[in-house]
């Protein structure tokens, strides 16, 4: 008998009635946090099983494995996400086949999104990912940098610019995850207060996200609570 991945109807069922509960416990609409399953390393059967679970919304690190579940997954109508290391001779498939890219952390990579954005589909929407936390090997813009880098991202004709995203590093104290989120949560503010209409935060993993809907997570990029261990 093959041993293949199982029904996720339980895993995704769990992990949506958590989700309901944090939003419900910060007085939001659970309907306001989507739920991103990151499937990087998963087959695209597992991914088919987790939409038959009602999941609509998937989460790519790279792009090749990405691309070849997509061609497997062709006659699904799922939105994909784009979250991994961006680099700039990737940016073509990536605006081609990706409907939205959490992970833009710099000028350069958006004008060639914009650019390689093909006319037929609505505008990419992205978000800018924040150092919130800097660290020396992970992407990210630096807070100060954002007002410049988001109203120039904001200003090219294929991309709508949704948002912020942070991937901080794992703490187990609640308060400290919720403190990292908030500066999200303010960053975009203030980003909104000079003029721009923001309307996303994609913030929160497995091990944090009830933190990040405390403070005001829109997307959450779930894995290994939906799927186990990679
Ligand atoms: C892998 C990954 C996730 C999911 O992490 P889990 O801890 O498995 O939920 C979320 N966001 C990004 C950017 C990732 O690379």
């Amino acid at each position: 008998m093959l041993i293949g991945p199982q029904n996720l109807t339980l895993p995704v069922n769990h992990v949506r009635s958590r989700i309901g509960s944090a939003a419900n416990a910060a007085g939001r609409d659970p309907a306001t946090v989507t739920l991103v399953a990151v499937t990087k390393t998963k087959t695209a059967e597992t991914i088919r099983l987790a939409a038959t679970a009602g999941v609509t919304d998937f989460g790519e690190n790279y792009l090749q494995e990405a691309l070849s579940k997509m061609d497997n997954l062709a006659d699904l109508a799922l939105r994909w996400h784009f979250i991994g290391a961006i680099q700039s001779n990737k940016t073509r498939a990536i605006a081609e086949r990706f409907d939205w890219v959490h992970s833009v952390d710099r000028l350069s990579i958006a004008k060639r999104l914009s650019e390689q954005r093909p006319f037929h589909s609505p505008p990419l929407q992205v978000c800018i990912q924040v150092a919130v936390v800097p660290e020396p090997t992970k992407a990210g813009a630096l807070p100060g940098a954002l007002p410049e880098l988001a109203a120039a991202v904001a200003g090219l004709p294929r991309l709508q610019l949704r948002g912020l995203m942070c991937l901080p590093p794992p703490q187990p104290e609640a308060a400290a995850q919720r403190a990292v989120f908030a500066q999200l949560r303010g960053a975009l503010q203030d980003l909104n207060a000079r003029g721009l209409k923001l309307d996303t935060l994609s913030m929160g993993m497995s091990a944090d996200f009830e933190s990040a809907i405390a403070e005001g997570a829109t997307l959450v990029r779930i894995g290994t609570a939906l799927f186990g261990a990679r």
